[in-house]
């Protein structure tokens, strides 16, 4: 059975790629930050429907923990195939009312956080092993509330198309870029702000956590196998370039 370790896992986007993994065979670490409940429901799950997952609490922005949760994982079912480099935070702040600290929490968590994923689980991977870094459209697009969100998703795009030449042939590593994709992180739109970006995405609709799984699943297969050091736009035609 293949070994992957989903970051961010127990709720979102990660929770549907820890699910859909599962349900493909793999063995999923399931990382989450804070919410047990959360996390235990989304092995609930994976094990009704047969499947096997392991819970690993920490907090990505922390190396040791990143480090200890790479060595449990690997002490407890040998080396790992992938890495879904998912956790992240959005602080919707404009530079002038963007703390020092929230700048370096969104750079610790988004972009050290994957960092510190690909570093810790090196020793660990399997021959061939794919890596799959979670970045945004706004790693291309401008907006004036998104400074450090923006900044640190572009960094993983940098740090992904590094990895890839240094990484190769052996390990594939690429980034999704989502558009709006329906999660907690997009709670604060109104009503009307979602019928706008609605019309404003060519396919006509917000996507969904399953619609940036499924691409995650074909990054691991062998489906992919002539592909690394690539971004895959996820969202729905709203940003073409
Ligand atoms: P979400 O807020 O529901 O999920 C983010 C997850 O990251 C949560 O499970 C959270 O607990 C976890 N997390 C945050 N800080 C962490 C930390 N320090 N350690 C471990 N885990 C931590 O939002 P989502 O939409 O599911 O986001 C998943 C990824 O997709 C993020 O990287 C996000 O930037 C990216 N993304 C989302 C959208 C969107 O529209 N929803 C668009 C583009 C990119």
């Amino acid at each position: 059975m293949k070994n992957i370790i989903i970051t961010g896992a127990s709720r979102g986007i990660g929770r549907a790629i820890a699910i859909r993994l599962a349900r493909e065979g793999y063995r999923v670490a399931i990382n989450y930050y804070r919410n047990d409940e959360a996390a235990k429901d989304v092995l609930r799950l994976i094990e009704q429907e047969g499947g096997s997952g392991e819970l690993y609490q920490a907090d990505v922005s922390r190396y040791e923990e990143v480090e200890a949760m790479v060595k449990k994982f690997y002490s407890a079912y040998g080396k790992i195939y992938g890495l879904v480099a998912n956790a992240g935070i959005y602080i919707r702040r404009n530079i002038r009312e963007m703390s020092i600290e929230d700048w370096k929490r969104t750079m610790d968590v988004n972009l050290n956080g994957a960092f510190y994923l690909v570093k810790a689980s090196l020793p660990y991977l399997e021959h061939h092993a794919s890596i799959v870094f979670i970045s945004s459209q706004l790693a291309f697009r401008g907006s004036p509330s998104s400074v450090a969100y923006s900044a640190s998703k572009a960094g993983l795009l940098g740090l992904m198309r590094s990895l890839a030449i240094q990484l190769a042939p052996d390990i594939r590593v690429n980034a999704i870029a989502p558009g709006t994709i329906d999660t907690d992180m997009i709670s604060n739109y109104t009503e009307e702000e979602r019928r706008k970006r609605e019309r404003e995405i060519p396919l006509g609709r917000i996507g969904s956590p399953e619609d940036i799984a499924n691409v995650v699943s074909f990054l691991l297969s062998e489906d992919s196998s002539y592909i690394t050091g690539a971004t895959i736009d996820v969202n729905g035609g709203f940003y073409i370039h």
